[in-house]
């Protein structure tokens, strides 16, 4: 029987279903978006059962274009949003609020009254930085709002997940309550160098540890869907969490391999291998992967606005039609006339972390034009991921060898370029840029036996384009930025309203 493997990615907007052929070649595609819930500002929510469902239409519809019975599929993977909170009653599976997304900033006020010893404590537990993004806070919400939800989860009546553990308990009929360990280090109540869920976290959150899943390895036989689910009983053999499986699909299995996931925003990732690196650069530590009971550990740098930036000069000030424009635009000046774009649209993220920055233009004179602000553009992107990767390199005590990478905006050549001038070492394109799927299927596959060790991965790369940087010189460009960002700081804070 010739393997297919289902990768399912449960992304923040849409639910995604890929079938992979065992030479990780994509035959079949299914893809549903799902609905965006905004309660109050700086909330965001979305349905369980409308992620569930929009899910196994979208596995169903990947099966059908790749004209495959469920029964051909010999292992699914599955990545996903990450930190997203999910909790429903153990008996019945029905959640009882909705999914409190990843951006849902509602626990902000809570985190910043952690007194500096917690902020340590949590930080030496969980490689993380106390913050709303992460599950505790959110969990510790339901729990507080949801009326009788607290003694329900005393009771043990309560089941908690991310949406990895949400979709493995509904693909398997209830039977499962699971996660990778890669998800578990994103809740902030999973201790990185123990491998399991600290109790003293738990009780800082008022969380009980019977409500958290059975944290397993990214790999091996995790599970089985029911068998009503899709008419037949397939292995659920790789989960992690997107970033990761992204690193892991980007085929950087070693200590000091990177990755830059261009998407709305920027996610990057380098493997530190056995060893779990204390930042003195605020970035995070967290579990790229277990196998084998054996986690391997990454540093992670995030920049919240990227592709955003391309899309706000597409909608926002009506640039061009499609994204993919924005290099045609940049092209017509080859260069920013002097003006330097800061693209906190939203704050700034790694490694400035100022929830009040707000985005500038600077430097505007009267022979600026929109081809010199789509170029500052390229180059704000590649500037905020210099910024983090370098804050990683400073970390490691060394400087990045090459990135690869991935994520819609990647396919921009020139961006590609300015990011390769600006690191001092070559970005790597590879053919497939769907890494975070093509990760999971890989976790899969391996988990199944239809590739036998991580060194057999290592053959399936294919290799799109290599940019090497060019000489010139970047201090200028680096400055303004500098100086830049600094104004950038705190625009929004109360205190500039009073
Ligand atoms: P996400 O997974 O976050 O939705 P994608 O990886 O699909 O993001 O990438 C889409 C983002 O990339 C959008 O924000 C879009 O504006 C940007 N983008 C797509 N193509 C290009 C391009 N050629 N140049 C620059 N930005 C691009």
């Amino acid at each position: 029987m010739v393997p297919y493997i289902l990768a399912i990615d449960a992304g923040t907007t849409s639910s995604r279903a890929i079938v992979f052929d065992k030479d990780t070649k994509k035959i079949g595609l299914g893809q549903f978006e799902f609905p965006q819930y905004f309660p109050k500002s700086s909330w965001v929510e979305h349905n369980p059962n409308e992620i569930w469902a929009s899910q196994h239409k979208a596995i169903t519809s990947a099966l059908k274009s790749a004209k495959i019975q469920p029964g051909a599929i010999s292992a699914i993977g599955i990545t996903n949003q990450r930190e997203t909170t999910i909790v429903w009653d153990r008996l019945t599976g029905e959640p009882i609020y909705n999914a409190i997304v990843w951006q849902d900033r509602r626990t902000s006020d809570f985190c910043s009254s952690f007194s500096e010893a917690s902020i340590n404590q949590v930080a030496e537990k969980t490689g993380l930085i106390v913050d709303a993004y992460f599950s505790a806070s959110k969990i510790r919400w339901i729990l507080k709002h949801v009326e009788g939800a607290q003694d329900r989860a005393n009771r043990g009546e309560l089941s908690f997940g991310t949406v990895d553990s949400w979709l493995i308990y509904k693909l398997t009929g209830g039977a499962k309550h699971i996660t990778d360990a890669s998800n578990a280090s994103r809740t902030m109540l999973y201790n990185i160098h123990s491998g399991m869920w600290d109790k003293e976290l738990c009780d800082l959150f008022e969380i009980p540890v019977s409500m958290l899943p059975e944290v397993v390895n990214s790999s091996g036989h995790l599970g089985s869907t029911d068998q009503d689910v899709f008419g037949a009983e397939i292995p659920i053999s790789g989960i992690a969490g997107d970033q990761q499986s992204a690193l892991f699909g980007q085929l950087c299995f070693s200590a000091g391999e990177a990755k830059n996931t261009y998407g709305t925003g920027c996610f990057a990732m380098t493997n530190t291998g056995s060893q779990i690196v204390n930042s003195k650069n605020k970035m995070l530590s967290t579990v790229a992967w277990q196998l084998n009971g054996t986690r391997t550990y990454a540093l992670e740098g995030s920049v919240y606005v990227a592709g955003s930036l391309i899309q706000w000069l597409r909608d926002g000030l009506g640039f061009f039609d499609q994204s993919a424009d924005v290099e045609k635009l940049a092209l017509k000046e080859g260069e920013n006339g002097g003006i330097t774009i800061i693209p906190a649209l939203t704050g700034l993220g790694a490694p400035h972390w100022d929830s009040y920055a707000r985005g500038a233009i600077m430097g505007i004179t009267r022979g600026t034009n929109t081809s010199h602000i789509a170029y500052a553009a390229l180059e704000a992107i590649a500037l905020s991921t210099a910024d983090v990767l370098e804050a990683m390199a400073k970390d490691l005590g060394q400087p990045l060898k090459s990135i690869r990478v991935d994520g819609g905006a990647s396919a921009n050549n020139t961006l590609m370029q300015i990011q390769s001038n600006l690191l001092n070492c070559p970005v790597i394109r590879p053919f497939e840029t769907e890494s975070t799927a093509l990760g999971a299927a890989l976790l899969a596959g391996l988990g199944t036996g239809i590739w036998k060790s991580i060194h057999e991965l290592k053959k399936l790369a294919e290799i799109d384009d290599t940019f090497t940087p060019k000489d010139g010189s970047y201090t200028a460009l680096r400055n303004q930025w500098k100086k830049g960002i600094q104004a950038s700081k705190g625009w929004a804070s109360p205190e500039n309203y009073e």
